[in-house]
């Protein structure tokens, strides 16, 4: 409903529709001098040099030439004020003309941990992608050198060659920062989130994201474009499960896409044992996935959920059934057992193919990929 004439929130008008992206509606250009936007202003004849000057901080405008008219009513004030005066309306018409136009977007934030929260891992530029390259070979390296770590990643039925094949890695918490000396990766590092800077009064001092944790890798042509890692030394302040942030990527986007029949696997682990018996596979990381990511299914006739026998994955096979409808199949696991628990048990392999032949009606054979 529209507020009527004595109803208008001015702080609400000045901060959804910002004076200078009202000024520059008008066809006026800004330019940055200092913490001003300085452009011609229409009230006067300002043809040499702008005087108009815009302070997006405090939401206001003033032009200096203006103030010096005998006439220097129009000297400056709010959004409001600004399209009274170039419209040449009263002050609750020109509440009514800015309320009737579509808000700006809010303005983004500059923050690193917001512009962080925003990335979106398969837009990497080049030297980003060649440190992420670089930064996955080094955890890769890592695992090798770690038999902890190494003993843990193949207690949960992870073979040699699926480590390999998928560069799964492991941080140590110390050698990351020792191995990039280059002061532009260090940036780099600290922009993408996998080094933290803990103290600005030392600035050569960082934590490791990923420290003591075994970590997957989301390879696309090659390419890692992300992380997710699982924790070796588990503690009651610490996520089992942590991963770069900014819009998670589908885990297995190549493994799985243009397949006729694939694995939606809840867990990471349950991926990689989906992997490692060779089907074409994916990990939503968890229970949800929003409808617009599922769009790389579109060529599969079925898409078998292996999600865990508990609330959580019940209720996340009945919402992608929704989804996905006729293609998704539920499979069954046995009780308070994953795929990867069911990836450690002898004949756990022979026992899977059974639950996703019933989840298939017994109707064909499921193809596994070469
Ligand atoms: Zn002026």
């Amino acid at each position: 409903m529209r507020p009527d004439n004595r109803q208008f929130d001015t702080d609400a008008i000045r901060r959804d529709y910002p004076v200078e992206q009202v000024v520059a509606g008008y066809g006026i250009a800004l330019h940055q001098r200092g913490t001003a936007l300085v452009g011609l202003c229409p009230f006067h004849d300002d043809r040499e040099h702008p005087n108009l000057h815009v302070y997006p901080a405090k939401a206001s405008w003033y032009c200096y030439a203006c103030a010096d008219q005998p006439d220097g009513w129009k000297t400056g004030g709010d959004v409001i004020r600004f399209v009274q005066l170039i419209e040449r309306v009263d002050f609750l018409e020109a509440c009514r003309r800015l309320v009737g136009r579509p808000a700006a977007p809010p303005r983004p934030s500059s923050h690193p941990a917001e512009v962080r929260a925003r990335r979106q891992w398969d837009r990497l530029s080049i030297d980003e992608q060649d440190l992420l390259n670089r930064v996955a070979a080094h955890y890769h390296q890592q695992l090798d050198g770690c038999v902890q770590a190494l003993a843990y990643v193949r207690s949960r039925g992870i073979p040699d060659r699926l480590i390999a094949d998928q560069q799964l890695g492991y941080a140590d918490g110390r050698s990351l920062r020792a191995a990039f000396r280059e002061p532009a990766d260090i940036d780099h590092l600290v922009d993408l989130g996998l080094l933290n800077r803990q103290d600005p009064e030392h600035p050569d001092c960082f934590t490791e994201l990923f420290r003591h944790r075994v970590l997957v890798p989301e390879l696309r042509g090659g390419n890692c474009i992300w992380l997710i890692g699982r924790t070796l030394v588990p503690d009651r302040d610490d996520l089992k499960y942590l991963a770069l942030s900014g819009e998670r990527p589908i885990l297995g986007l190549e493994r799985a896409s243009g397949h006729a029949e694939v694995l939606m696997c809840e867990g990471v682990f349950d991926y990689l044992t989906a992997l490692a018996w060779e089907f074409p596979a994916f990990s939503t990381c968890g229970t949800y996935l929003p409808c617009d990511r599922l769009g790389f299914l579109a060529r599969a006739s079925a898409v078998f959920a292996v999600f865990d026998p508990d609330a959580a994955g019940r209720l996340a096979s009945g919402r992608f059934a929704a989804l996905l409808g006729q293609r998704l199949r539920q499979v069954a696991l046995p009780p308070r057992c994953d795929l990867n628990d069911l990836g450690t048990r002898t004949g756990g392999r022979e026992q899977f193919l059974e639950l996703l032949a019933s989840a298939h009606n017994g109707s064909q054979e499921v193809n596994q990929c070469a």
